[in-house]
């Protein structure tokens, strides 16, 4: 069979990309591992409770979300995060600590010290690093630099260990959190840059989340129905090779296809094998970049067998408490329809770079070690309704130091292998809203080489 392109992997990045690609008119073919499309963003019904095994939340300021929401029918069932809720909680000292939600928030609670809420806010006073000689510089490093160690060790690594499951003493500040860097130059100060981004009307991302009625995986649920038969699921592409200007593509069992242009839109570890044969630098780059195993605990409770409030979207702990729980998410609070009447869902994340001996570990090891913690500070009694557990084996890509120009290079492997594109949550952020701004522009990119070599042809025949 002969498509224009071929898509290796079926996971928001993959489904979206070949979305645009077939609204272009082009022919496509998603070649997917698993027998169901959508990669980690899968949200199931388990006894009327729903679970996110993936991503819960999409940026709500995300324009290609909003716009694929709206192409795809889905906008009747969008909802947005709990308007009522004020606040956040982190532990410290073994205890949850309340944090208004909002700019101020840090400053107004006693969460850090005196000293600490002092040095924070001196970060406008403190001169911005030099260009010359500037090392490329860890998010601890970073933070340590312009807001101070308290706060790097008790708001920046709970977040970190939230959002990346990983370390601030690791992943790079020009990856993770390139705005920030880019306040300091440009500002600097990040303070000073975020109040000239809210002067210019841009409001923070995290305060505008959204999802759907049935969860974050309505969206590639809608994007496979649109794509229909070019979705070949539980297809695993085993070697792409390159056959003159055309790519033979080698599927486990199911043949092969040749396409114009292929776009690789798996793990890292799945594109450097698949780039070892003829992108050796790409598949360097692509081998270099880890992701620890995770996992998602989730439990549903009748509402009565939790004393909590659950008053909030979740709580994130500091490494430096020693859980084993890198943040929890209170589901039922913060969209509607995550569980029957009288009942509550949370949700804990173990594992990732924070705790990388934790994710791989047995399902019931797993929830006897949430249960027990989450006993303590939530206040439990009895058993839970549900209890489910998901196994991510390659969790969420780690951004560490030199991942900038890894990035990099894999943007650019089509300069070195004309018609081979990547795309996918390790390059240039790992939100599901990332993923579908970089599959928009990677479609774009692919049509126009398709479309290019389809003029050249025509002139060719044409002399
Ligand atoms: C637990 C968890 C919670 C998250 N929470 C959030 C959140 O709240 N908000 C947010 O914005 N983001 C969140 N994320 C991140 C976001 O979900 C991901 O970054 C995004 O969904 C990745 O999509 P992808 O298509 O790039 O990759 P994937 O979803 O990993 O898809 C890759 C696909 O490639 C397929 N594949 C692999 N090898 C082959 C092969 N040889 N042949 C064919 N197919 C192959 C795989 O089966 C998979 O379906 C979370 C991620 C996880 C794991």
């Amino acid at each position: 069979m002969n498509v224009d392109v071929a898509i290796v992997g079926g996971g928001v990045s993959g489904l979206a990309t070949a979305y645009h690609l077939s609204r272009a008119g082009h022919q496509v073919a998603v070649l997917e591992r698993q027998a169901r499309a959508g990669g980690n963003a899968f949200s199931e019904r388990i006894d009327g409770f729903l679970m996110e095994h993936g991503p819960s939340t999409v940026a709500g300021n995300s324009v290609e979300a909003i716009s694929l929401s709206s192409a795809l029918g889905l906008d009747g069932s969008l909802c947005h995060l709990g308007n009522g809720i004020e606040k956040r909680y982190l532990v410290r000292d073994g205890a949850l600590h309340a944090i208004p939600l909002g700019p101020m928030g840090f400053v107004r609670s006693g969460y850090l010290s005196v000293g600490g809420r002092l040095r924070m806010m001196a970060e406008p006073l403190l001169p911005r690093r030099p260009e010359i000689g500037r090392e490329p510089e860890t998010v601890a490093a970073f933070c340590n630099r312009r807001f101070g160690p308290e706060f790097t060790k008790f708001v920046m690594d709970p977040l970190i260990g939230g959002i990346y499951a990983g370390r601030p003493d690791k992943l790079a500040i020009d990856a993770v959190f390139p705005k920030f860097a880019e306040f300091e130059r440009r500002h600097g100060s990040v303070t000073q840059g975020m109040l000239a981004g809210r002067r210019d009307g841009k409001s923070m991302p995290g305060r505008r989340l959204m999802s759907w009625c049935d969860g974050v995986g309505s969206l590639p649920a809608a994007l496979a129905a649109y794509l229909g038969g070019n979705v070949r699921t539980g297809t695993t592409v085993q070697r792409i090779k390159r056959v003159g200007n055309t790519f033979s593509v080698e599927t486990q069992g199911h043949g092969s296809l040749w396409a114009k242009s292929v776009v690789l839109a798996a793990q890292p570890h799945v594109a450097a094998s698949l780039l070892e044969y003829f992108d050796p630098e790409g598949a360097r780059a692509a081998g270099a970049i880890s992701a620890p195993p995770l996992a998602v605990v989730f439990l549903g409770f009748q509402r009565g067998r939790v004393d909590h409030p659950l008053d909030s979207l979740g709580f994130l702990a500091p490494s430096s408490e020693g859980s084993a729980i890198n943040g929890v998410q209170f589901c039922s609070t913060m969209f509607p329809n995550r569980a029957p009447d009288d009942h509550v869902a949370i949700a804990a994340y173990l594992g990732g770079a924070r705790n990388p001996d934790l994710g791989d570990q047995p399902a019931d090891v797993l929830i006897d070690i949430v249960r027990n913690e989450l006993g303590g500070l939530l206040g439990f009694h009895g058993e839970p309704t549900v209890a489910h557990v998901r196994h991510w084996p390659r969790g969420l890509p780690q951004y560490v130091l030199g991942h900038k120009e890894r990035a990099e290079t894999l943007a650019h492997i089509s300069d070195r292998v004309p018609g081979v594109f990547v795309t996918g949550n390790y390059l240039s952020g790992l939100s599901v809203s990332d993923c579908l701004e970089n599959a928009a522009r990677v479609a774009g990119q692919a049509r126009l080489f398709v479309n290019g070599r389809e003029n050249d042809q025509a002139s060719k025949l044409a002399l």
